[in-house]
């Protein structure tokens, strides 16, 4: 955990502060984006490119690479380029096919570990498992694990586990980005709702989501307020924002250093940074430098009004 710390000398000889803004110990951008980042530039060098769905959650990295000349498109049958990218989020067989049945040219930047859900969920339905996927419905990654499935289904709340059918045999997987604790909560409601049936488990979080969770727990736990960077859409951002939510009663979700209010932050504040994993360490860094500003406002104010208010006459 990174903690920085500035004491503001004043103009005020009643005042003087230490403001701390802690960074998380791990946070922003995990490695599966970044290496989708690297090799969209690299292919885009060499050849024109067409992104299918979301690289990456940041207006200003897409901004960047839309300047390269790179693609975006969500429909396989909008694409212009020859090429086109799947995305760190992976994609089933079928939609895999179905892109190369129109003549395009595939490359994949489909993460290791998103590989090893893929492999984890094919395993289980081998060996006779029910597929059960632990996540969003209708997420990128989740939509890529199902797709190739003929009966599975999937579950995100308490309430999902109501609706299951029994079965003799449950695999269970979960998306990669969705947090440990309510994985194994969902697999252990599984459990107790059919005790007679075979429930396997296998962990396909990824290590990054798991050490981006336990930290920002780490970090709300000992902040008065806490920022969360990452885009609107980020799935894996808005899980930061809700655990953080639970030991933490002040926890804002802000995608750029613009969206910071100064009325958030009280003058002894300490603050807490954490992002999602595609938030690059540029914004991380730009909104960590505005806090320090907004803070040392904050700070020059309340000495001023702390002279104001002990040179005032009764
Ligand atoms: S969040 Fe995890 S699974 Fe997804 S790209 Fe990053 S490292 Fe890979």
């Amino acid at each position: 955990m990174t903690v920085s710390h500035f004491v503001l000398q004043s103009e005020c000889r009643f005042v003087k502060r230490v403001v701390k803004i802690i960074r998380a110990e791990h946070l922003g951008m995990c490695f599966g984006v970044r290496d989708a980042i690297k090799l969209a530039v690299r292919e885009a060098g060499s050849r024109p490119l067409t992104v299918l769905g979301d690289l990456v959650h940041n207006e200003t990295v897409l901004a960047e690479l839309k300047q390269r000349g790179i693609e975006f498109r969500n429909d396989a049958n909008e694409v212009n380029t020859g090429t086109v990218m799947i995305t760190a989020h992976g994609a089933s067989e079928r939609k895999l096919s179905a892109v190369r049945a129109r003549g395009l040219r595939v490359i994949e930047a489909t993460c290791p570990l998103v590989h090893v859900a893929h492999s984890a969920v094919a395993k289980l339905v081998r060996q006779g498992f029910h597929p059960v996927i632990i996540g969003l419905r209708d997420h990128v990654e989740v939509r890529g694990l199902t797709e190739d499935l003929a009966d599975y289904d999937v579950v995100l709340r308490e309430a999902d586990i109501e609706q299951l059918q029994p079965r003799t045999r449950f695999g269970i997987a979960a998306q990669t980005t969705q947090p440990i604790e309510r994985v194994r909560h969902l697999v252990g409601l599984i459990r107790r709702r059919f005790p007679d049936a075979e429930v396997r488990f296998i962990d396909t979080v990824c290590q990054p989501t798991k050490q981006r969770q336990h930290s920002a727990v780490e970090l709300a736990q000992q902040c008065d307020a806490v920022i969360v960077i990452g885009g609107a859409h980020s799935n894996n951002t808005r899980e930061l924002v809700e655990t953080c939510r639970r030991h933490c009663a002040r926890v804002h979700h802000v995608r750029k250093a613009d969206d910071l209010c100064e009325e958030w932050f009280h003058p002894d504040d300490t603050v807490g940074i954490t992002a999602g994993t595609s938030t690059p360490d540029s914004v991380i860094g730009a909104i960590e430098t505005q806090l320090h500003k907004l803070r040392a406002t904050k700070e020059i104010r309340a000495s001023k009004s702390s002279i104001h208010h002990q040179g005032a006459k009764p």
